[in-house]
């Protein structure tokens, strides 16, 4: 049985969304929602809940991670009712909850908490990449205060703390969705070909994104006239494909300790292409935050403008020491960009499953679930 909680509408809308109660159930926002085919009432249904304080429910919602925002449902709302803001920070809400330090909530709803703590942790990965320079004096004072072996763990342990907020946040939100389904969905395990079907067609809807496709195929849609290569799918597709490759990129130097300066070898070729693909997605991505082409673009968060500038500064300084390394100018400046680069870099992976950056962790399991528990092929 769901608990409720009489300020839960309050506490949704701290997380980023206008007070929503002025909802009557229309459901346009249902009609107009491309999820809505497989779902009957998404996001109508959301709304409900969050008036009635059904907090289980909310936070056993697989469809606040298959959501990709693309905000037709706020621009076919007569009430003002933000449903697509709403479903966001829902999400926000989501993750804030699975988190189990308290860090996420601090840094969505506290805008100072969340520059005091990118600022700091900017700080400590300062001196941390100073002890690569164990001559300097910074690192001869940091070595003083801390034994070398410490200091070298420090990344190791820090990875294995992630590991573990990431796996109980999954496991948050695995026992919500259990105990949400029990009863609704056929208690019998799924076979091999079900779980294999499943895994197919979500690294497919990873790889392709084609349900935010659909979002801007809609005919009344402000995008819908617009060239592929500008649309929101695209941008977002970008975005995410250009920050897997830039990581992936980064793990194939590091494992294969590739010589910086040859630009033919296949990590360095991956890590450009996929960086001018992030820088790409950013920039157009900022440029729409900046002019609000659409009634989706009018609000920004911090951490909206936060994760689009970071990515797009790890893109530029990345670029910029690709030439310095290119043409072996080891300069101050140079030195100077390439600890700008790697303490963003880093933020944006240590901060990962504290930001709204989370759900690229939760959506997959969100939609392997949806997959798995979809019907039948030959029913
Ligand atoms: S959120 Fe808006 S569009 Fe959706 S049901 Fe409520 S009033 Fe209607
Ligand atoms: S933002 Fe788009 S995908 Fe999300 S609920 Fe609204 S219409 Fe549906």
């Amino acid at each position: 049985m769901s608990v409720l909680n009489p300020g839960l509408a309050k506490e949704i809308q701290s997380y980023g969304t206008v007070d929503f109660s002025a909802c009557y159930s229309c459901g346009n926002c249902t009609a107009i929602c491309e999820l809505s085919d497989e779902n009957g009432f998404f996001p109508r249904n959301l709304i409900r809940y969050g008036m009635l304080g059904l907090k289980d429910k909310l936070l056993s919602s697989k469809e606040i991670w298959l959501c990709y925002g693309c905000g037709e449902c706020s621009e076919t709302c007569p009430r003002e009712a933000e449903p697509g803001d709403y479903v966001a920070a829902l999400r926000r809400y989501a993750i804030a909850h699975h988190e189990p330090t308290g860090l996420t909530k601090l840094m969505f709803r506290k805008p100072f908490a969340f520059v005091a703590i990118t600022l700091v942790l900017a700080l400590f990965l300062f001196f941390l990449l100073m002890t690569l320079k164990p001559d300097h004096e910074v690192a001869r004072w940091i070595f003083d205060l801390l034994p070398f072996d410490a200091v070298h763990d420090l990344g190791l342990y820090i990875f294995i703390f992630l590991g573990i907020i990431t796996a109980l946040g999954l496991f948050k939100m695995l026992r919500g969705i259990r105990k949400h389904d029990t009863g609704k969905v056929k208690d019998r395990p799924a076979g091999v070909a079900k779980i294999w079907r499943a895994t197919v067609k979500t690294v497919n809807e990873i790889i392709t994104m084609n349900r935010y496709k659909e979002c801007d195929r809609q005919d009344d849609a402000y995008w819908a006239p617009k060239p592929w290569f500008i649309k929101p799918w695209f941008v977002h597709w970008m975005i995410m494909m250009g920050f897997l490759g830039l990581l992936l990129a980064t793990i194939l130097d590091f494992i294969f300790k590739d010589p910086a300066t040859d630009i033919w070898l296949p990590s360095r070729i991956l890590g450009t292409v996929t960086g001018l693909m992030m820088m790409y997605g950013a920039s157009l991505a900022i440029y729409y935050r900046l002019t609000k082409p659409t009634h989706f673009y009018t609000r920004s968060s911090l951490a909206d403008w936060f994760f689009l500038v970071f990515i797009w500064l790890a893109g530029f300084t990345g670029f910029w020491l690709e030439a310095a390394v290119t043409f072996d100018a080891d300069t101050v400046t140079n030195q100077v960009v390439f600890i700008i680069h790697t303490v963003i870099s880093m933020e944006l992976v240590l901060l990962l499953i504290f930001s709204k950056f989370a759900h690229a962790i939760y959506r997959p399991v969100a939609l392997f679930l949806h997959y798995l528990q979809g019907p039948d092929p030959q029913a």
